[in-house]
Order: structure tokens, then sequence, then C-alpha cells
């Protein structure tokens, strides 16, 4: 067989190992992830990681060529944050640094944003709405109590969020 030939094989066998869905989902690897959630696969003859291949592939890097090779220090990152991603739309490449920033950007965001107002239970949002008195027990007060942030308190306490609940 001949190399172009062969690549073509050994890319078409990496996606048939991939769950390929839509442009936005996430395309997950069918294999067993390490344990560190991530998965990898032999390609050119030795193991790397399934969302770097996937990359590669993608950008057409990496096939025996040395210069065009994804880089040692070159980490490929998911803006999903799903391990066993391969969507090339989900993937990017930067260095090291970047990742970190990245993940530093995110932490920031959730803290930010404190608890998910979808894993509030009815009994907190009627508990939220009995204790609120106006200038005494105020939204500030009942977001640190619950954990949420200021405008979520003030929609639940107005009635323009939760409304199924009495
Ligand atoms: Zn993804």
């Amino acid at each position: 067989m001949n190399p172009a030939k062969r690549k073509l094989r050994a890319i078409e066998r990496f996606w048939n190992l991939v769950k390929i869905k839509g442009r936005r989902d996430c395309w997950i690897w069918k294999g067993k992830p390490d344990k560190f959630g991530y998965a990898q696969t032999y390609w050119e003859g030795r193991l790397e990681m399934v969302h770097r291949v996937a990359l590669s592939i993608h950008e057409d890097r990496k096939i025996l060529s040395p210069t065009r090779r994804l880089n040692q220090g070159e980490v490929v990152r998911h803006s999903c944050d799903t391990r066993l991603c391969c969507n090339p739309n989900h993937l990017l490449s930067g260095t090291q640094a970047d990742n970190i920033k990245d993940r530093d950007q995110r932490n920031r965001t959730c803290r930010g944003e404190h608890r998910p107002a979808s894993k509030l239970t009815d009994g907190q949002v009627r508990e939220i709405r009995r204790k609120f008195i106006p200038r005494r027990y105020g939204l500030k007060r009942l977001a640190k109590e619950f954990d949420m942030n200021f405008t979520t308190i003030d929609a639940i306490v107005k009635r323009k969020a939760w409304k199924h609940v009495k």
C-alpha cells in the first residue's frame, strides 16, 4: 500500500472510533479513558492523546513531516472541557501558559456566578421568598446565604423566576 493510501486508512480508522455528531456537539472517543479521563491511541507508531490526533488530522499537520508536527510544548485544549471530545471545532492548540490562563479565567467565572440557579429546590425558593424583607432581610444577605448571585435572588423574590413555585 502506498503511504498516501495508508494515511487515509489510518484516518478513516481513527474517525471510526469517534462518535461523530453535529458541528457543535462533542464527539466522544469510543475507547476507554485513562485514569486522567483522557484517551490515547497509537498514531504514526507512537501513543498519542486522541484529541491531539483529531486536531492534527483536521489541520493536516504532523503527518510524517517533522516540521508540521504538533510541537512537544504545544498543548491541545478543549473549549468544551470534555476530555474525550475529538470534535476539531472544540479543540484549540496553544502553549501550556495559555492553558493555565484559560483555566484561571474559567475558575474566576465559576466563583463569580456561584452555584447554578437550577440547583435550587422548590423548598429553598419558598424559603427565600419567606425570608425576604426589604431593607431588613435583603437580597444581598439572601444571595450570600444561598450562595446564589444577586440577580437570581432578585428574580426569585419578584417571582420572575421559579413562577411554578407557589
Ligand atoms: Zn467537545
